[in-house]
């Protein structure tokens, strides 16, 4: 099997039909039809094996995960997702990787609506680079600045589940049963919080996803904002799963830092306290938890019982 073949047998036309992909894979480049009155919303996200998942990790997990990182920014900005492009570097023709990867891909594309629209091929280690395209209303996107003094921050799910499934697949923390299988999981099928994000345009006043640990990425967001950032130790949402294997403060410690959480993190003034309940109700969304607030100055505090607690750092691919 050739590289045209390749295209064509799994990626041709993969994910949903849409009208606006004018032209989707086949020619020099994809044609696609933004509606009037939005604006592009555009991200790419690169996987390397051993990096950002472990080697040998199933192929179907790999290609969930892959365009799951990227809608996650998309909802981060409360985009309409739309299409994908797909730039996949192949150690060598392998079907089988191949198959599982594009039933992975697929699967997640068909059910957020989104269109694998082109791409590219090349030979070389396993790297898997998506951009995810979108769209939202002209003007009403979430952005990171918006955040101010007195707001309250919020994030949606559980963080720490997913650092803590990865470090059990990775042989760094002891478990069994329900709750590996259910914190495993959390990082090999991460669920794009975009129905949320969408529900918070005209509510939250900055958004970001957590991708590199909480307190950091809430670091990101207030600095973007030019404010600092309390979080109330206690107010943290642990999940069950994560608590009974963990304990309470290496689960502190996971949410905190932990990284690959894909969920939200946003901040909305005490009036939308109402607008935000009611919409994690409505989204039947996972729960959402106010953690803390947005204060004058700038960094991120954790409070604990006793004081101010030490703030664990988040992932950096280029630090020391
Ligand atoms: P070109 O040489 O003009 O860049 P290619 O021959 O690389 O085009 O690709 C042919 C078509 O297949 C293009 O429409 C491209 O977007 C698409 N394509 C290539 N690789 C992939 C891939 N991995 N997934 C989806 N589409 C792809
Ligand atoms: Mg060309």
């Amino acid at each position: 099997m050739g590289e045209f073949e390749l295209i064509d047998r799994f990626f041709a036309s993969l994910g949903a039909v849409r009208a606006d992909a004018v032209q989707g894979v086949g020619d020099d480049a994809a044609l696609l039809a933004v509606p009037a009155g939005h604006e592009l919303v555009a991200c790419v996200d690169t996987l390397v094996a051993g990096r950002h998942f472990p080697l040998g990790c199933d192929p179907y997990d790999i290609g969930w995960r892959s365009l799951a990182v990227n809608l996650s920014d998309l909802a981060a900005m409360g985009a309409v997702p739309a299409w994908a492009l797909l730039a996949l570097t192949l150690p060598e023709m392998d079907e089988e990787w191949l198959d599982g990867y594009a039933q992975g891909l697929s699967k997640i594309a068909t059910q957020f609506g989104v269109a694998l629209v082109g791409g590219d091929t090349t030979r070389g280690p396993l790297t898997i680079s998506i951009s995810a395209l979108g769209f939202v209303p002209a003007g009403t996107a979430l952005r990171r600045t918006g955040a101010r003094p007195g707001d309250l921050v919020y994030v949606t799910g559980w963080p720490g589940d997913a650092a803590a499934g990865l470090a059990l697949m990775e042989g760094r923390l002891q478990g069994q049963g329900a709750d590996k299988g259910a914190l495993e999981r959390k990082f090999r099928h991460p669920e794009p919080r975009l129905l949320f994000g969408q529900g918070l345009r005209g509510v939250a006043s900055a958004c970001i996803d957590v991708s590199d640990g909480l307190a950091q990425d809430l670091g990101r967001l207030a600095a973007a904002s030019g404010v600092g950032a309390l979080i109330r130790a206690r107010e943290l949402p642990l999940s069950r799963a994560l608590y009974a294997l963990t304990g309470e403060e290496a689960a502190r410690g996971y949410a905190l830092a932990g990284g690959d959480d894909y969920e939200l993190l946003f901040t909305a003034p005490p009036s939308a306290r109402a607008q935000v309940g009611a919409l994690a109700a409505k989204m039947g969304a996972p729960a959402c938890h106010c953690i803390g607030e947005i204060v004058v100055g700038k960094g991120v505090k954790v409070l604990g019982e006793r004081g101010e607690l030490p703030v664990p750092r988040g992932w950096d691919h280029f630090s020391a």
